[in-house]
């Protein structure tokens, strides 16, 4: 038994070494070529299309906070969630329509400063468990005509009451008509809607992303 098994360990070493060595090599190359973007990535939504309006609330004073608490306006999500919205958006295009964005992902800190303002998970997050929007897989959005003007959505963006829910019918025929084609093209690409706010759209398959919590640059 002996005899025949010291050749075979002997080799086992000598393939565990090399292979070992080529792997490490391989990933280090990679690291230094090229940065590695994969699907859940962070990347700035305004590098891959033109054709969104921005009005970054969080950016500004105008928002349930009363304080801007961004440095400065950007949109960065997961690549995945960027990809999903490219298409949603290219659909409400053929329609007459764009996507208007009013947040994007949020550091965790500043959920944090939300929560404290808001503590109530039907319209906050819990910074303990993490919003969708700290994973770079939620997005907060209207839509506007072609002459840029929003759509009747029945409330303003970040309306805390129950005029604001989905399941809130007792709003204008036109008010239902436009938060079902807002709701209908998200879900067909890959989009939950969340019951109290017509405007939040969580990415499916972001849902257990890590939570995050840096801050863009704003050169
Ligand atoms: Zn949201």
């Amino acid at each position: 038994m002996t005899f025949c098994f010291k050749p075979f360990l002997i080799f086992c070493s000598l393939f565990w070494i090399v292979s070992c060595k080529s792997q490490s090599t391989i990933s280090a190359n990679e690291e230094k070529n090229s940065p590695i973007i994969n699907d859940t990535t962070f990347v700035n939504l305004k590098d891959y299309s033109p054709d969104f309006v921005y009005d970054m609330k969080y950016a500004t004073t105008d928002n349930f906070l009363k304080a801007k608490v961004y440095d400065c306006a950007a949109c960065f999500l997961r690549l995945k969630t960027v990809e999903a919205l490219l298409e949603a958006n290219k659909k409400f295009i053929t329609k007459g329509y764009k996507i208007k964005i009013f947040d994007c992902y949020r550091p965790l800190d500043i959920q944090k400063k939300m929560w404290e303002i808001v503590p109530n998970p039907e319209y906050v997050a819990n910074p303990a468990k993490g919003s969708i929007h700290n994973r770079g897989g939620a997005v907060d959005i209207t839509l506007v005509n072609s002459n840029g003007n929003e759509l009747d959505m029945g409330t303003s963006f970040d309306y805390f009451g129950v005029e604001a829910s989905h399941k809130y019918l007792n709003v204008s025929e036109e008010v239902k008509a436009n938060r079902e084609l807002l709701k209908k093209i998200m879900n067909k690409n890959g989009f939950n809607s969340f019951d109290s706010e017509w405007w939040h759209y969580n990415l499916r398959s972001a849902l257990k992303e890590k939570v995050s919590n840096f801050k863009w640059d704003c050169n």
